[in-house]
């Protein structure tokens, strides 16, 4: 069972809320802590400092289902929010279970943020927590998902969710999050939106530095581990051919492998990618029967453990991936 919504009750004397702004309206860590505190405020008045604890539970804490999301909440929302992520590093995002205490903390969050039809335990625990929900992909275009392109016979969902490899869909997540952080604090939606404004400028600049980095590239035909790079091929002008269909741990099917093959030896491919947080094992066999190299193309649905790199080092560093493979000059 989880614990109730906290509901802070209206303060006895005006003096609680004026000089302490939206804190009262926040969620706190506990009930017991809002408690505490609203009691010690009470007996305290203005005259001394406020409870230690006001540091810590003054920050917004929100939930990111994974890595992209985490980033773009945190990039938002800097020192006024604590960020979570439902996806440990070095996960794959993909078939995350969750556990009885994260179903409990999505259901509590002020804010989740998630992309619908991606990860379905999530989907069903943002179920119970509509007014907290953020679809980090409801105000993207998405792509359908080429029919065939996945090599299982189990029902693909209908959209493609891996959104967030294009650089300004990333920006239309930037935007959403700002709008649903300065509703939660309206005391800081200024640094929100200059957050925000911010990482736009950055994402515009990755975005500008891939069309050109891509424009001249001699193979225009991406053969990827998993099919995550729909957005940014179409993006930028590729066409992704993907071993394992939507979720790389699909199993393709001996067809698939001899079709994917097929392509490789008549369209000269020069490259294969396989991915950091999936085994290679496919995507080599592939290379070593067409005699083709392979590299690591990160489709940034986790951090390795450990990884010091952000969304934009990862994405250039793919930029530079793919300037290789693709033969771009
Ligand atoms: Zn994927």
């Amino acid at each position: 069972m989880r614990p109730p919504r906290i509901h802070v009750p209206a303060p006895p004397a005006p003096t609680l809320v004026a000089p302490h702004g939206p804190q009262h309206a926040r969620r706190t860590r506990t009930a017991a802590a809002a408690l505490v505190a609203a009691v010690g405020l009470t007996l305290t008045g203005c005259a001394t400092s406020p409870p230690a604890t006001t540091s810590t539970t003054d920050r917004l804490s929100v939930v990111a289902a994974f890595y992209p999301l985490q980033w773009a909440l945190a990039s938002v929302g800097g020192d006024h929010v604590e960020v979570t992520s439902l996806t440990a590093s070095g996960a794959e995002p993909h078939d995350l279970e969750l556990s009885p205490q994260q179903v409990a903390d999505v259901a509590d969050a002020q804010l989740i943020v998630y992309i619908n039809g991606f990860q379905p335990s999530v989907d069903d625990a943002v179920a119970q927590n509509p007014d907290g929900a953020l679809d980090a992909g409801a105000d993207v275009e998405r792509l359908d998902v080429a029919s065939g392109s996945s090599a299982s016979d189990a029902p693909s969902p209908a959209r493609d969710p891996h959104i967030w490899l294009d650089p300004r869909n990333m920006a239309t997540i930037i935007d959403a999050i700002a709008g649903r952080l300065s509703a939660l604090d309206p005391a800081n939606a200024k640094t929100y939106a200059s957050n925000a404004m911010t990482t736009k400028d950055k994402l515009n600049s990755l975005d500008r530095d891939w069309a050109s980095g891509t424009a001249t590239c001699a193979s225009r035909d991406l053969v990827v581990a998993h099919d995550a790079f729909g957005y940014l091929a179409k993006r930028y002008g590729f066409t992704q051919i993907g071993i394992s269909g939507l979720s790389p741990d699909a199993e393709p099917s001996p067809a698939k492998l001899a079709e994917v093959t097929d392509f490789v030896r008549a369209h000269d491919v020069a490259t294969i990618y396989y991915e950091t947080l999936v085994d290679p094992k496919v995507a080599e066999t592939i290379a070593t029967e067409t005699g083709t190299a392979t590299a690591v193309l990160d489709p940034l649905e986790g951090l390795t453990e450990g990884s010091t790199q952000d969304y934009l080092s990862v994405m250039r560093t793919d930029l530079a991936t793919i300037r290789q493979g693709q033969h771009c000059t």
